[in-house]
């Protein structure tokens, strides 16, 4: 599609906005648009935290909005499904065709034969449940669960702390011991490194655990290059230091915790000789990091999100979030724990005037498996938007097999034509952030902003809210007086946001959180739970998870497949956002150990591969990363391999054992030179 003519607008002006991308920080913009197009993305001062600049990644964010793969008008197939040829036509057309679908497939199979995707392209709260969600509940489709990520740290999260705000990146640098477990802050939340940096200024201890050895980990005091999957047995085995000799905070456990007897029996096998020997760690250093634990305070874990991407996750985050409480680590700025404080501001989008219905749940991770093996009903429509599943969900290419039925109507609401979209029926053309309003939520700092629309509508792109507005309105699924377009749609959320929030976003200010922008747990909040306390062990997750909680399921290695891969976040995508955007050759990170038995050397293309699929790529041979482990950057679309494939074509659907998220890491793979191959 060509790129659409700039509008002329006058001379250039700066235009203040925020950042809504699904990244922890919320970065404050100022856009620099000239003629009505964006011209240059910087940081702004409004936000105190991200203070002026921004990443990479969303400065050449104008690439995307103006880039060759954007879509500019509604379209229809006239190719075959994945060819991605397509012929444009009016949005009436293409609504009503929609409107016609649906209402002929709740006539022939019923409502959840409809399967809405989605998950957090755009991430704020105007673009993700909002609109769509009325329009999902009213017409009464399947229900999706939205596992692909954070499920497991989320259920962890909210059994033993009620999803408690969590410590700041402001109070980083109050720690005596910063332990960054399974988080690459670097590549994923760049804005909390200066305030890690600050802390080491000031003598704090970091702890970096991470089976890659990145630039953090290298400037670390003590690395910890874990087996992928072993995390939990890795924190057990603290917890058993902690218990066993003296450290573990009985009065705390007493006055504010359930379960700890549990906890205690669980980790009791875990020494540290044991868990290191399962985590292919140096037991000194393990101790180490042990008493270090043990000893400082302030003390503080980052709890990331690597660490719960395999059938252990569930347990490893549940694990590793209870070390403050056995620890007594809590009451004190800068100690505690820190991960996700998106619950921070007690939003519960009462605009949303339906409650779910009881109708069928299919979890995201099983795209594939649902759309060729569910048949009551079978799924008959998609409607995929804020996501590109034919890049990112497990077991690709069954994914792709799915979207390739003839018999499935595909509807994708997109920015760009993704690997997904080349499998529409329909494609409906979506604004970006740039765009149009949005609310922008930090979900590392707690700070919440508006973002404004900085330049119109790339040529006939609309936004969510409008889109889903107009769908409900054709459908008959509007009540007269609900709002049912964006600019509407924002002023009623203004209007419903609690407290002084909504007054303070219209009047341009950054509003004031319930607990303050920097809370100290256990002294300026507490366990949401409902009986006020830690919940070290629940009987409900015990009796859900396949071994029971605190358990450790084995590695799935086989003699065929002995590699584990793992995907982590890069630098050049947040999520798989901006993964159009030409890059160099994507590459395979190896340890020389294992490069050196398969006879592989440096820049040889080499051919990954299991029972799943099969990856084409180069290899990068480095001593960054443990032995027996490879991997392969996060978000990667199909094109950014030799053989049109992303990692995820080598991930099994299985689920982690807590919170139905994706097992990526648990990817077993074998390597071989191409040429051999
Ligand atoms: S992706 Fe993150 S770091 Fe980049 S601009 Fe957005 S909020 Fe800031």
């Amino acid at each position: 599609m060509a790129t659409p003519e700039p509008k002329l607008r006058g001379p250039a002006s700066v235009v203040e906005t925020a950042c809504p991308l699904d990244c922890p920080d919320a970065c404050s913009l100022a856009v620099t648009v000239q003629h009505g197009k964006v011209i240059q993305i910087d940081g702004s001062h409004k936000n105190p935290v991200t203070e002026g600049y921004i990443c990479a990644k969303v400065r050449k964010f104008g690439e995307r909005v103006y880039g060759p793969d954007r879509l500019l008008y509604p379209a229809v197939r006239k190719g075959r499904k994945g060819e991605g040829k397509f012929k444009r036509v009016p949005w009436g057309e293409a609504l009503e065709l929609i409107v016609d679908r649906f209402e002929r497939a709740k006539r022939d199979a019923g409502a959840t034969s409809i399967l809405p995707y989605s998950y957090g392209g755009s991430n704020g709260l105007l673009t993700q449940d909002n609109l769509d969600a009325t329009l999902w509940r009213r017409f009464g489709t399947s229900r999706l669960a939205r596992t692909v990520c954070a499920a497991p740290t989320g259920v962890a999260n909210a059994t033993l702390y009620g999803k408690m705000p969590s410590v700041v990146y402001q109070d980083y640098p109050e720690a005596k011991l910063i332990v960054l477990w399974g988080v690459n802050p670097s590549a994923s939340g760049i804005h909390l490194i200066p305030f890690v940096r600050e802390a080491q200024k000031r003598g704090a201890t970091l702890v970096v655990i991470d089976p890659r050895s990145t630039a953090l980990a290298r400037s670390a005091d003590l690395h910890l290059p874990v087996k992928p999957g072993t995390d939990v047995v890795v924190a057990l085995a603290i917890h058993r230091y902690l218990f066993t000799n003296g450290y573990a905070d009985e009065a705390f456990l007493r006055e504010h915790t359930s379960g700890v007897d549990q906890l205690r029996a669980r980790a009791e096998p875990w020494t540290v000789a044991t868990a290191a020997d399962v985590a292919g760690v140096d037991p000194a250093t393990l101790e180490r990091i042990a008493e270090l634990y043990a000893k400082s305070s302030p003390a503080l874990v980052r709890c990331g999100w690597g660490l719960e991407r395999n059938r252990n996750g569930g347990n490893a985050a549940m694990a590793v979030l209870a070390l403050p409480a056995v620890g007594g680590k809590f009451g004190v700025r800068g100690g505690g724990y820190s991960m996700s404080n998106s619950a921070s501001w007690n939003i519960e989008r009462p605009w949303i005037g339906t409650p779910e219905p009881d109708t069928r749940i299919v979890n995201m991770n099983h795209l594939g498996r649902a759309l060729i093996e569910y048949d009551d009903p079978p799924i008959n429509v998609l409607f995929v938007y804020n996501c590109n599943p034919a890049a990112t969900v497990p077991d690709q290419t069954r994914v792709l097999r799915g979207l390739a039925r003839e018999d499935l109507f595909t509807v994708v609401f997109e920015q760009v034509m993704t690997d997904t979209a080349l499998y529409a029926d329909v494609v409906l053309p979506n604004t970006t952030f740039l765009e149009g309003y949005d609310f922008a939520k930090a979900y590392g700092p707690i700070n919440l902003d508006l973002g404004r629309p900085v330049i119109d509508a790339v040529g006939e792109a609309r936004s969510n809210a409008d889109v889903f507005g107009e769908l409900c309105a054709r459908l008959g699924l509007l009540n007269e007086d609900e709002p049912s377009g964006e600019l509407d749609l924002m002023l009623h959320v203004l209007d419903h946001l609690p407290g002084a929030i909504g007054s303070d976003l219209r009047a341009g200010a950054l509003p004031s959180p319930p607990f303050g922008i920097a809370p100290i747990q256990f002294v300026d909040v507490f366990p949401n739970t409902p009986d006020r306390k830690v919940n070290l062990f629940s009987a409900a997750l015990d009796a859900s998870a396949p071994i029971g909680l605190y358990r450790f399921q084995p590695d799935p290695a086989t003699d065929r497949y002995p590699l584990a891969l793992i995907s982590p976040s890069s630098e050049r995508t947040i999520s798989s956002t901006l993964g159009e955007l030409p890059r160099p050759d994507v590459k395979l990170l190896m340890n020389p150990d294992d490069a050196g038995e398969r006879g592989l050397t440096d820049g040889d293309l080499v051919r990954m591969f299991n029972e799943l699929g099969e990856v084409h790529c180069t290899v990068n041979v480095a001593p960054t990363i443990r032995r027996g482990t490879v991997s392969l950057p996060k978000g990667i679309w199909r094109r950014s391999t030799r053989n049109n494939t992303s990692g995820t074509a080598l991930v099994s659907d299985a689920l982690t054992d807590l919170g139905g998220g994706a097992c990526f890491n648990d990817a077993r793979v074998q390597v071989t030179s191409l040429a051999t191959a």
